[in-house]
């Protein structure tokens, strides 16, 4: 039997920092995963034209947390970006998170001045409302404007992403894209943002370019559990499936991207565009936007969400709603029962992490470890 300190499974962000931090603390650690590459969902790889492409979508790097930042910062320089998205909505492209500019692209002057007026006056400028909130509304104005946001902004795009509307699901959820009563036009107004400077893939390189990790692809924890000892085992698997699914599936999202190569210098007027109202995919991302890579052929993404089945497509998102937060607290109080097993992660935890957040709680997960 083979025996390690630390058997860490799942090679995405999470699980790369929780190596790192062990390794660090002068332990040895094993990473495995079940695909063919290192790095989880953040992959991505220079294609033959010099383009940086994120093979499981637009990856966009934010925090307001310094501690995240400067961690990863050891291991990557950033390239600085600020994220934009525009979203086509009555046929003009207008910027999201809905703001105050959107509120001019698509209605008739005087009728966006009245509208925004009410809005500053009811939130305050600079403030950001939550569509389900705004919709509560009490006044004829704001519910105009709160019903063509979320017709036009969240309830086909959310139906699409989710098979759900924006009430069935956690109020977080369209929490994270709220309208904005400002003219701000990023899409996240972080302290930090920014793309590594050489890829993802090449920072979780680095991360686990240590003497005491060693990394095996290919490797599905089933096919070894049973021949390797291991004092902790970080485990950013789906918790459902670790107990075999012995209380029922947790319910997850999947997605289907189509990469389309075209033989021209760029292909739309920015990194990403929304299709909120039209055809089957939600989104389209461009990707040489975010290095600047310079080539006369451009790369995109069309996004079509679907549901997730197991054997046939992978898990990106937990589906967020008290059901299913219930079912996964019966996971929960089955993992405190096995105190060398740590769960971490979007699958482990069930948590709509960002990649800062999974950082975060590796490293605090790993730091609460310290002494043991
Ligand atoms: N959303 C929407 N319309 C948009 C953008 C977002 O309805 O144009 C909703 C949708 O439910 C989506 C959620 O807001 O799943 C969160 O969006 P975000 O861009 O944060 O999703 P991610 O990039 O994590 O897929």
């Amino acid at each position: 039997m083979e025996k390690v300190q630390n058997l860490v499974v799942g090679c995405g962000l999470s699980g790369i920092t929780a190596a790192r931090q062990m390794a660090e603390r002068g332990e040895n650690v094993l990473v495995v995963d079940a695909k063919e590459h290192i790095g989880g969902n953040a992959y991505d790889y220079y294609d033959k034209n010099g383009i940086c492409v994120h093979r499981y979508g637009t990856h966009i790097f934010h925090t307001p947390l310094k501690e995240v930042w400067d961690y990863l910062s050891r291991f990557t320089s950033w390239e600085p970006y600020m994220h934009r998205v525009e979203g086509l909505v009555d046929g003009q492209l207008v910027p999201i998170p809905f703001n105050l500019d959107s509120i001019e692209r698509v209605f008739p002057a005087s009728l966006a001045r009245t509208l925004s007026d009410k809005l500053i006056a009811r939130f305050g400028f600079n403030v950001k409302v939550p569509i389900l909130k705004l919709r509560q509304a009490q006044d004829k104005d704001l519910e105009f404007l709160a019903d063509y946001i979320y017709e036009k902004i969240f309830l086909h795009y959310t139906l699409k992403q989710w098979g759900l509307t924006p009430e069935e699901l956690d109020p977080a959820v369209t929490g994270r894209v709220p309208v904005y009563v400002s003219r701000d036009g990023r899409y996240f107004q972080d302290k930090y943002q920014g793309i590594p400077r050489r890829g993802y893939t090449e920072m979780m390189n680095n991360m686990l370019n240590h003497p005491l990790i060693s990394v095996r692809l290919n490797t599905p924890f089933a096919q070894i559990k049973d021949q390797i000892s291991w004092e902790r085992l970080f485990y950013t698997g789906p918790i459902d499936e670790f107990f075999d699914y012995k209380y029922g599936e947790l319910p997850y999202r999947s997605l289907r991207f189509e990469f389309v190569e075209y033989d021209r210098e760029y292909f739309q007027s920015g990194p990403v565009i929304n299709y909120p109202c039209n055809y089957d995919f939600t989104r389209i991302g461009e990707y040489k936007y975010f290095l600047r890579d310079q080539s006369a052929k451009t790369v995109v993404s069309y996004e079509y969400p679907q549901p997730f089945r197991r054997g046939e497509n992978e898990r990106y998102y937990p589906v967020v709603k008290p059901e299913n937060a219930a079912l996964y607290e019966r996971y929960l109080q089955e993992a405190a029962s096995l105190p060398a097993v740590h769960f971490l992660g979007r699958l482990g935890d069930y948590k709509y992490y960002d990649m800062d957040k999974a950082v975060q709680r590796a490293l605090l997960l790993t730091n609460t470890l310290k002494g043991e």
